[in-house]
């Protein structure tokens, strides 16, 4: 079926994010219910076209780990893409509702998410680029799917030209200027991961390491020349931590706080900590079981050659007992 804006029926807004928002749905014609995502583009007819064209791709990635795609249309100046509709939405506010997720349930995830991961890539040559909690979604029958995946060159140029970028998931190579491979999807899978079993931002807290960026020197020297853009925020030094200057620098990054512990790092700081500082773990140490902190070390191996890809990561013992488990999604899901 051919979708047209006027056969939609808005049902209410599910989210808002960079790029757009997604609002829920009802496709009059067949009585079905889906996630509509608007993304505001500034590009030429031509380009959007093939934006347009290069999305119908996603009508071949089919896998019950990756959210099914209904289909796309230009509606001056945005182009929607209507996707399945996932009723439990997205793993950020599941932890954000409901709390720390059980690493229990988060080994099922991790699953969920790897074997998306080995699908796109393997069958269609696709790298996510985007893992976080906000793009991994549930439903009360307890599946689990990813979603928002660069399918389209196009679309992905049009968006790093309107906006700059910067993920607070990304790879300490990625931040560096390297090219996305699978390996910087894992990197960000482990740190999602370890977001979910905390039920924060695992960069959020202070641990006591010194993130100063108190010279534009010191951050050139961690961003590569290809990062060093024009657009990029300011640098910041880091705030006096006394009441007022706190209080006034709050700030959150797309509903991340930054800021914990009395400290606030500004997003350069942060990514300047990720490539300098020793990769976050599961904290309280020994508090996890030894399966899962071997598998979220090897996703945050900060040496990419090092780190495993996710087909990789599918052989890892947490994965197979993950696997084996009979805990029930279905079950969990409708707690949350
Ligand atoms: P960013 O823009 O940084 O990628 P984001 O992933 O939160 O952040 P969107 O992709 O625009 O931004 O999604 C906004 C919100 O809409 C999500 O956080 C999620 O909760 C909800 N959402 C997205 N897709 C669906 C879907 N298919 N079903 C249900 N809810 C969805
Ligand atoms: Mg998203």
């Amino acid at each position: 079926v051919e979708l047209r804006q006027e056969d939609l029926r808005v049902i209410g807004e599910l989210g808002q994010g960079n790029g757009g928002t997604v609002t829920k749905v009802m496709h009059i014609p067949t009585k079905t219910l889906m996630a509509k995502k608007v993304v505001l583009i500034d590009a030429k007819p031509a380009v959007r076209r093939q934006i347009l064209r290069e999305l119908q791709i996603m009508h071949g990635c089919n896998s019950k780990y990756i959210v099914s795609f209904h289909g796309a249309f230009v509606a001056d100046p945005h182009i929607c893409i209507c996707m399945e509709y996932m009723d439990k939405g997205s793993l950020d506010g599941v932890y954000k509702r409901s709390g720390a997720i059980d690493i229990e349930i988060i080994g099922v995830i991790a699953l969920a998410v790897l074997e998306g991961l080995t699908y796109l890539y393997d069958v269609h040559r696709i790298i996510h680029r985007d893992i976080k909690p906000s793009n991994m979604l549930c439903n009360s029958k307890g599946e689990i799917k990813i979603c928002d995946f660069g399918v389209s060159g196009e679309l992905i140029n049009s968006i790093a030209d309107t906006f700059v970028g910067t993920s607070t998931y990304m790879s300490p190579e990625r931040i560096q200027g390297a090219q996305y491979s699978v390996k910087s999807d894992v990197w960000s899978l482990g740190i999602s991961l370890i977001e979910l079993a905390l039920g924060r931002f695992p960069f959020a807290e202070d641990d006591g390491g010194d993130s100063d960026i108190d010279d534009f020197a010191d951050l050139q020297d961690t961003l590569s020349p290809s990062n060093t853009r024009e657009g990029l925020p300011p640098p910041r030094s880091r705030p006096k931590k006394d009441a007022a200057a706190s209080k006034k620098d709050k700030r959150k990054s797309k509903g991340v706080s930054l800021q914990g512990g009395g400290m606030t790092m500004s997003i350069l700081e942060l990514l300047q900590h990720i490539v300098n500082e020793p990769a976050p773990r599961l904290t309280p140490a020994g508090a996890y079981p030894k399966e899962a902190d071997e598998f979220i070390d090897a996703c945050l191996f900060k040496d990419p050659e090092r780190r495993p890809t996710p087909k990789e990561l599918l052989k890892y013992d947490w994965i197979v007992k993950a696997s084996k488990s009979n805990v029930d999604l279905e079950a969990w899901a409708a707690t949350i």
